[in-house]
């Protein structure tokens, strides 16, 4: 179902009217983690104001260690709702578990099935059930088939509303924190007809790396970038490191309407 075999046509994937496709570079930006009210609003003034048109944010975080902080569960997500509420942004959210999916669902514009979780095949199925489109990112260690296979229990549940995010894989370099595989864009744009984005924020955990990444993105090709941007990254309660400031994202928007024009 999600192969251009059965589609040859590529697809363009709608989030509450927000295209992700071939005809346009999609910027998804905002918190790693839903924290406040005060920090998710903040995120997203950021967020509007460099020209990103949906908004990130993890409510459900499926951290390494049982001991980092988890996120705010169902309150994230009603910061989330306010924050759309107050911006006009639609929001991507991450779900972790099948049960919260009609839940989460309830909330969010797009479901994200985060980089853990990409063989959870139940997970796959309640979200292919859901009615609302789907942010599947690659598994660390999965290979591009295995990916492609994730979204096809998606579809199989009737839903082919699925972006691909490229966030890192796992190789022997630990100067980042995954290899972002950048020639799994142009790959699985051969395979399948289904938008590929890019997460240059999960891939290298550095902040400096965000610019340079989103740059080769789109440079060969990929339907958008999702970054993670914080008020104030050095009291982030996830992923402080990587996280873009004002200035940086305004930057990296200038950048990427610039190479969109060239490539
Ligand atoms: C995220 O985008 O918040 C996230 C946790 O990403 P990943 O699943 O790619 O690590």
């Amino acid at each position: 179902l999600v192969s251009r075999e059965h589609h040859p046509e590529r697809s363009t994937v709608y989030v509450r009217g927000v295209p992700i496709g071939p005809d346009t570079v999609t910027l998804i930006a905002g918190p790693c983690a839903v924290e406040t009210p005060e920090q998710t609003l903040a995120a997203a003034r950021m967020a509007q104001a460099a020209g990103a048109t949906l908004l990130r944010g993890g409510a459900f975080k499926p951290r390494t260690s049982p001991y980092a902080f988890q996120g705010l569960g169902e309150l994230g997500l009603r910061i989330l709702a306010d924050v759309r509420a107050e911006t006009g942004l639609p929001v991507v959210t991450e779900v972790v578990a099948a049960d919260d999916v009609e839940m989460v669902a309830g909330y969010a514009d797009m479901l994200q099935v985060g980089t853990r979780n990409m063989q959870n095949f139940g997970l796959l199925q309640a979200v292919g059930e859901a009615g609302k489109p789907v942010l599947l990112k690659r598994g660390m260690s999965a290979t591009i088939e295995e990916w492609l296979m994730a979204a096809e229990y998606i579809a199989q549940r009737g839903n082919l509303d699925i972006v691909l995010c490229e966030r890192g894989i796992r190789t022997f370099e630990t100067a980042t924190r995954n290899t972002l595989d950048i020639s799994a864009v142009p790959v699985v744009q051969g395979l399948s007809h289904l938008p590929v984005m890019i997460d240059p924020s999960h891939s290298g955990g550095r902040r400096d790396l965000v610019l340079p990444l989103s740059r080769a993105a789109i440079a060969i090709g990929a339907d958008g970038v999702l970054v993670d941007v914080h008020p104030q990254p050095e009291q982030a309660k996830c992923d402080g490191p990587q996280a873009l400031v004002a200035a940086d994202l305004s930057r990296l928007a200038k950048e990427l309407d610039a190479l969109t024009g060239v490539v």
